[in-house]
């Protein structure tokens, strides 16, 4: 049996009355987080050692008796932006994330239950604890076991996450084949079959309208009523950008892993390097702008949401995503295995000074990391098989799968 989860977004139609509750409680997570924040911070400064969510919750019990209004909200709501902070220490230790940062007031405003929300679908609303029934707009029908339900403001308006969990049995790949996959930027994603996807680099095409909600936002008086109403409108495209995105990025992934059994990908430590660009003080980087604009375009294209996806759609339908190290990809000849700079003429074009083999470059590095996938399948040299690991785009290090497979 596998578990399958999945999150289900509704947009919220609070009466009045809820969303002075949803504000406040929005308010006191924020509170709490920035406090054990600060803790956490002075903590640090002095040499002590960082409290554990256990120690944070007691914490907690006495925040609570000096702000008496803290008690307003359900208290398992605070004690989830705990274990966010919690969570967020962990990936910022195991090298994941950037460190935990203060949250300011209107980034970031939801809170979340782990329990004690009740779901009638058939009515459209959903019970929130110390709230009431909120009325949803009902686009789709909820599947699984509702386990946490987040609900946040975003663009002025307001949202409900339900996650659910289902238990399946293990599924068998409909396909059988296998593909490779090359990402660029010329061409989002190519695939060793000769399949292609074009980019679409929807903050660009919004590059105009942004702009023009930014200046508008900056003309209006902090927190002020026009300057919310401003803000709202640039967080309004910002979603729409997201959306468009996710869109083509869904279509895409859903088409590759309805294809394929095992998809090979490269190991691009996509957070690795979007900050590799700037550099560091000792280690400035090398060809900052050119890296900077790269990046700018990997993270437009949203290729960490590409693998991400492609990991779990593959992982329902009981296929493989698989990543190996990006070496000589782009240089190695397929059809010989001759491997020099030379073979790669330009950016486009592939061209073997060995045997002559033509063919286009991105086509050429898929094919190459098809077969890195499957030597390191088949348990090839100790060098392919070590250091090999998933994408870390998910922002999760998972063992080496090949130790499963072999
Ligand atoms: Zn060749």
């Amino acid at each position: 049996m596998k578990i399958i989860r999945k999150s289900f977004v509704f947009q919220l139609m609070p009466k009045s009355v809820d969303i002075h509750k949803m504000k406040k409680f929005c308010g006191c997570c924020h509170f709490v987080y920035n406090k054990l924040l600060e803790i956490q911070k002075e903590r640090k400064k002095n040499n002590l050692k960082r409290l554990s969510y256990f120690q944070m919750n007691n914490e907690l019990i006495e925040l609570k008796k000096e702000n008496p209004w803290l008690s307003e909200p359900h208290s398992q709501t605070l004690q989830q932006s705990l274990k966010d902070l919690h969570r967020g220490f962990q990936n910022f230790y195991e090298g994941r994330a950037n460190e935990p940062e203060f949250h300011k007031k209107g980034v970031k405003e939801s809170f979340r239950f782990p329990q004690g929300f009740k779901l009638d679908e058939d009515n459209g609303r959903i019970y929130l604890p110390k709230i009431g029934w909120v009325r949803y707009r009902k686009s789709r029908k909820v599947t699984g076991e509702p386990k946490n339900v987040t609900v946040r403001l975003k663009g002025g308006k307001w949202y409900v996450a339900i996650q659910t969990e289902e238990q399946i049995p293990d599924p068998i790949p409909k396909a059988t084949s296998s593909v490779g996959i090359d990402m660029g930027i010329a061409r989002l994603a190519t695939l060793s079959d000769g399949t292609y996807y074009e980019p679409r680099n929807y903050l660009k095409q919004y590059e105009q309208a942004l702009a023009k909600a930014n200046r508008e936002l900056a003309r209006k008086q902090k927190r002020s009523q026009n300057w919310f109403k401003a803000l709202h409108k640039l967080q309004k495209i910002y979603i729409h950008v997201a959306n468009a995105r996710k869109d083509y990025l869904h279509k895409i992934t859903s088409e590759i892993s309805n294809n394929h059994a095992l998809v090979v990908v490269e190991d691009l430590r996509i957070t690795n390097m979007s900050k590799s660009a700037s550099g560091t003080v000792e280690n400035p980087g090398h060809n900052v702008k050119a890296k900077s604009g790269l990046n700018k375009s990997i993270l437009d294209q949203g290729w960490g949401a590409f693998f991400r996806m492609l990991e779990y759609k593959l992982d329902w339908n009981g296929g493989i995503l698989l990543a190996v190290p990006p070496q000589n990809t782009s240089r190695t000849c397929p059809s010989c295995g001759h491997v020099s700079r030379e073979n790669r003429k330009t950016q486009a074009r592939f061209k073997c000074v060995s045997c002559g083999f033509e063919e286009n470059a991105d086509l050429v590095g898929a094919m190459n990391i098809l077969r890195a996938g499957h030597a390191r399948l088949a348990c090839g040299s100790e060098s392919e098989v070590s250091g090999a690991v998933r994408p870390t785009a998910a922002g999760t290090l998972r063992e080496d799968l090949s130790e499963q497979l072999c």
